[in-house]
């Protein structure tokens, strides 16, 4: 089978190495030299650390990664509101860790042959197949196409002519990672009324600081990586205030959130994996989870299924029930930070425990 997959992210990555490791073999594209650099740091809770091990990867990511054992929320005056054992929780599944986003982009390339670095132009994509013309000139015939290309997927645009847009939901957003010079050794987030800063341990010496704020859809141009973000947030930044004085000192990625629904991951012979299928805010950790989900759910029925409609039908079958999911709960999980802060501080207090363990309840379950 001739396999086209296009981006090397997180997805298009565990996509090429899925497919490898059942014996396909995959030519992958990528439009960006520096496409292993910048995003900080990512959190992936155990459901993210499973599809990893299931790459083959385990060991050499445990070397890389930190462990994440508690998740720690507290109120805009820094008290205290709920300590999850995530250690506890996910014990069936695997140890959550946090890992620099250019580590886990290293490791999940490893091994991952040849990235050629060009763009696609265009796609003629029927039941017989795909004709792809690069920008080289260069035309390819694939039976399959896999778009791993983010977000703003251009396959998507290409080939999908109704599909949903992304939409923004509400909130910009700033990561970096500073060294290790407050007491947080925990993943730790500061609510404000319409703030938040989060810390978590990437390292014994590194910090992933994140920060987002709520700002209307007409009033995002205010705000970009360089904006000073001591004024915004030294109020609730409680004991990262240490942390967040390094901000000005290092890089900075700013975004504002988005999220994508569609009803359909593939027309034809193209199909949609990662964020181009289903990018969702990062409230629940889930879209570089789910994006290497993905890559092990398409591989297996790649492998299992005798066409390749029908392995397609299956993976949108299995995959899409998690991705809605994940949507719904960061939908609840913004509505519930956007409560006058009182009332979302009580629910924390009294139960936050049992709204962290239901949000994650169908992410425990085997793929
Ligand atoms: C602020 C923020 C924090 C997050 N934190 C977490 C977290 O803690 N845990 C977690 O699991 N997830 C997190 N996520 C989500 C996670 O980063 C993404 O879901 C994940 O990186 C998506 O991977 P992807 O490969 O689908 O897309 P991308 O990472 O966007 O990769 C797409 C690739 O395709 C390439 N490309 C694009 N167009 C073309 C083209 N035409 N031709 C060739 N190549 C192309 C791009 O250059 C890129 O390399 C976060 C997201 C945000 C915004």
């Amino acid at each position: 089978m001739r396999i086209l997959i296009v981006g090397a992210g997180i997805a298009g990555l565990a996509a090429r190495r899925a497919l490898a490791n059942r014996g396909f073999s995959v030519s992958l594209v990528e439009r960006n030299r520096n496409a292993g650099e910048g995003g900080a740091g990512l959190f992936l809770p155990g459901n993210g650390v499973r599809a990893i091990s299931d790459l083959g990867l385990r060991d050499e990511f445990f070397r890389k990664s930190h462990a994440v054992n508690s998740q720690r929320f507290y109120d805009e005056r820094g008290r205290l509101l709920t300590d999850v054992d995530a250690t506890a929780y996910w014990k069936d599944v695997a140890q959550c860790r946090a890992i620099r986003r250019s580590d886990l982009w290293q490791l999940l390339a490893v091994d991952a042959g040849e990235i050629e670095y060009r763009q696609i132009v265009d796609i003629v994509n029927s039941d017989q197949g795909c004709r792809v013309l690069f920008n080289d000139g260069k035309i390819g015939d694939f039976d399959l196409v896999i778009a791993a290309d983010g977000i703003n997927s251009a396959v998507r645009g290409m080939t999908f002519a109704k599909a949903a847009r992304p939409e923004y939901v509400g909130n910009v957003c700033w990561r970096f990672i500073v060294p290790s010079t407050c007491q947080i050794d925990e993943w730790s987030v500061m609510l404000g009324a319409d703030r938040s800063l989060l810390g978590k341990p990437i390292s014994e010496t590194e910090l992933y600081l994140y920060a987002d704020i709520s700002v209307d859809a007409g009033a995002t141009d205010k705000f970009n990586h360089a904006t000073p973000l001591l004024p915004l947030f030294e109020e609730i930044a409680g004991p990262l205030l240490p942390a967040l004085r390094h901000s000005s000192e290092v890089t900075v990625h700013y975004g504002e959130l988005m999220r994508l629904r569609l009803d359909d991951w593939y027309q034809d012979q193209v199909v949609l994996i990662g964020d181009a299928a289903h990018a969702a805010p990062p409230s629940m950790a889930q879209g570089a989870c789910l994006a290497m989900e993905d890559a092990l759910v398409l591989a297996e029925e790649l492998s299992a299924k005798s066409s390749i409609e029908g392995a397609l039908t299956s993976y949108q079958a299995r995959q899409k029930v998690r991705a809605d999911w994940v949507h719904k709960q960061c939908a609840i999980r913004d509505k519930m930070r956007r409560l006058p802060p009182a009332v979302r501080n009580g629910l924390l207090r009294f139960a936050g425990g049992a709204i962290y363990r239901r949000s994650y309840s169908l992410l425990k379950r085997p793929l």
